[in-house]
């Protein structure tokens, strides 16, 4: 017999040889139905795996990211054969799961592919799936494998396994169909119900572009055909709301190739939206305690061997600017951390003047490969909302507190409602990989999990995933759309304070280390107003629109008492302008509608004569006339209201 310890510690008895989906259906029949995946002692294991000794297992459905894998995993194989029934003198290459679905990087040889063989292809895939064939791994010789794509003449998959080092190769096989692989599959085809082939792309064999150039197929699949039809759904509606075409259109920001790719540039518009938003951190950090500082684009090289930032990412980064007299080093800065821990050592510091503060708004320059650049949200300049708190070890907790509130305010405040914690710990079991001392990790945790708790935040704990030098907290928002988005993190660190010898002065006048915490609500600005024009479909809160107010005359006779009013609005810090185009109001109005403009203020020859205006509210229509001044209180209440403060 061996023993089996299931997630919630449980544990049975089992025949040794038992099968994996054997162990599941021991649990319920509703289970075994639903398994995708599993692991057995943190290996993934097939669900015709059998067991032969102790161990713990879990079982992954579609509602986990490993079930999903092994799907999109699975489908994979299915689209090879797909392709290699309609196109039998292919070449496969090779065909991982990734985040949405999967694709195949296949040799078509002489044959061009369009989008409308995709077709063609999901019938046969679907066709293929719904002969529920399982999936069998096989092991084989090395030798045995390079004379099978030796003989069928697939240079790309001998190239794969001469660099492989094992001797024994695997292959799984499905069907009459059979493929290299490492393993990891759903039981049998039949539970693919629906798939999508996205598109088609080309993509050179092992990325490198001296060689040759291959075709790669996208696809998705789901476990229901209505899953499939929510998702196209769901990726129209984002196409929509994509924020390069939001961005362009209300003339936010804009890029230029020989500005250089990844470096966006803010346009008017965009600029004084970034400043609101400063500005509304701003006003709560200093109700919050924070005290703002400055620091260089650029850093000594020197500064950032003592953070180990360059050791770290150094090859990986933009690489030194040199100086042409001093032979000194420079770099563009990747992080603020360095220079605010400077900024914390150009004083002696007493217990009692902690925890100190320090807030940027920081750009930092990160180098992304070209191919991974994309809007706003992966750009290579960006301007983080930075701050370091550094405090004495029994201050995390309210520290923490306080920042998790500062955090929830911004959200709320932006119209992000739903949102997740994750509360990233140590594996304990791995000590080696962190620094720090057992008593400061164990204090920092439950300081964390303590501040989270009282907090009543939704959260969930992980288990190994706190950074080398401390835990974190981070918090995912869901959008509109249900998409997730990793925002804000609050990140404790001993390391630091070690490495630049941060110290202060306890009650006894022995020197003590503080503990630092990094923290970031938007996370960077970039990506933060991307998120926001999706999640809002550029319909932002009225305190930050770029533009609140549009005055439309019906005729030209009007035009200098729309200037009046135009004039008046502005006197009242309402962001207003004029539409004095030659053009019908019924195209003024659906001009304001598509800019998204909060309030639509139309002046005929009644509103002249009454001294009025008559006012339309976007997407909402006509909500009647009112003079200037009460036009002013209303719109000025609308805006107070749409903001809440920060109370500490
Ligand atoms: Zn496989
Ligand atoms: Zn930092």
């Amino acid at each position: 017999m061996i023993k089996i310890t299931f997630p919630d510690g449980t544990q049975k008895p089992f025949i040794e040889g038992v099968s994996v989906m054997d162990v599941a259906k021991s649990i319920s029949e509703g289970l075994a139905r639903n398994i995708l995946s599993a692991k057995f002692n943190e290996k993934v294991v097939e669900s015709s795996t059998k067991l032969s000794t102790d161990g713990a297992i879990i079982f992954f459905t579609w509602n986990e990211k490993e079930g999903k894998d092994a799907f999109w995993h699975s489908s994979a194989h299915v689209l090879a054969e797909a392709i290699m029934s309609l196109y039998p003198k292919t070449k496969l290459t090779i065909g991982p799961s990734i985040e949405n679905g999967f694709y195949y990087d296949a040799d078509f040889g002489e044959i061009k592919l369009s989008e409308n063989n995709l077709q063609e292809l999901e019938s046969k895939f679907i066709e293929l799936a719904r002969k529920k064939s399982e999936f069998k791994m096989r092991t084989s010789l090395k030798s045995d494998a390079l004379d099978y794509y030796n003989k069928i003449d697939n240079e790309f998959k001998v190239e794969i396994i001469n660099d492989l080092n094992d001797d024994d190769i695997t292959f799984c096989d499905h069907s009459d169909f059979t493929d290299l692989c490492r393993g990891g599959h759903i039981p049998h085809t039949g539970l693919i119900k629906a798939v999508k082939l996205t598109s088609l792309a080309g993509a050179y064999w092992r990325g490198d572009e001296t060689r040759k150039q291959l075709t790669r197929i996208y696809g998705i699949s789901f476990p229901k055909q209505k899953q499939l039809t929510e998702y196209l759904e769901l990726v129209e509606e984002a196409k929509k709301r994509d924020h390069r075409k939001i961005g362009k259109k209300l003339e936010l920001f804009t890029f230029s190739q020989k500005v250089g790719a990844g470096l966006p540039l803010w346009l008017p518009k965009g600029a004084a939206l970034r400043d609101r938003l400063e500005n509304f951190l701003k006003k709560a950090q200093k109700k919050a305690g924070y005290q703002q500082v400055i620091s260089p684009h650029i850093g000594n090289k020197d500064l950032y061997m003592t953070s180990g930032h360059f050791q770290k990412y150094g090859s990986d980064s933009f690489q030194p600017i040199e100086t042409p007299a001093d032979g000194e080093s420079f770099l563009l800065k990747p992080m603020n951390c360095p220079h605010h821990c400077e900024i914390f050592k150009a004083k002696p510091w007493s217990y009692k003047e902690l925890p100190v503060r320090y807030a940027e708004f920081g750009t930092v320059y990160r180098y992304e490969q070209s191919g991974e650049l994309h809007g706003l949200t992966r750009v290579r300049s960006f301007t983080q909302d930075d701050a370091h708190i550094f405090c004495k070890p029994d201050q995390l907790n309210q520290e923490f507190k306080n920042v998790i509130e500062l955090v929830l305010y911004v959200f709320n405040s932006l119209g992000f409602n739903n949102y997740e914690a994750q509360v990233s710990l140590r594996d304990k079991n791995k000590p080696e990989k962190y620094i720090g001392s057992d008593e400061n990790w164990e204090l920092a945790e439950s300081a964390i999990i303590e501040a989270t708790k009282e907090k009543n935040l939704n959260y969930k704990v992980e288990y190994g995933e706190a950074a080398f030098y401390g835990p974190k907290l981070d918090f995912m928002v869901k959008d509109a759309l249900g998409r997730k988005w990793q925002l804000g993190t609050i990140q404790v660190d001993y390391n630091l304070p070690e490495r630049f010898e941060l110290t202060y002065k306890g009650g006894d006048n022995e020197l003590y280390r503080p503990v630092m915490i990094h923290r970031a609500p938007f996370g960077s600005l970039e990506r933060f107003v991307a998120i926001l024009l999706e999640h809002s479909e550029g319909n932002l809160p009225i305190w930050l629109a770029p533009e609140q107010a549009i005055v439309l005359c019906v005729s030209e006779k009007h035009e200098k008492y729309a200037k009046k009013v135009l004039n008046y609005l502005e006197n009242n810090e309402i962001r207003a302008s004029l539409d004095s185009r030659n053009e019908t109001i019924g195209k003024k109005i659906r001009q304001a509608e598509l800019n998204k403009i909060p309030f639509m203020l139309i002046i005929g020859e009644k509103e002249f004569k009454s001294n009025s205006v008559s006012i339309r509210k976007h997407k909402q229509g006509d909500v009647g006339s009112k003079s200037t001044e009460d036009l002013i209180s209303m719109i000025k209440d609308e805006v107070d209201s749409s903001i809440s403060n920060f109370n500490v």
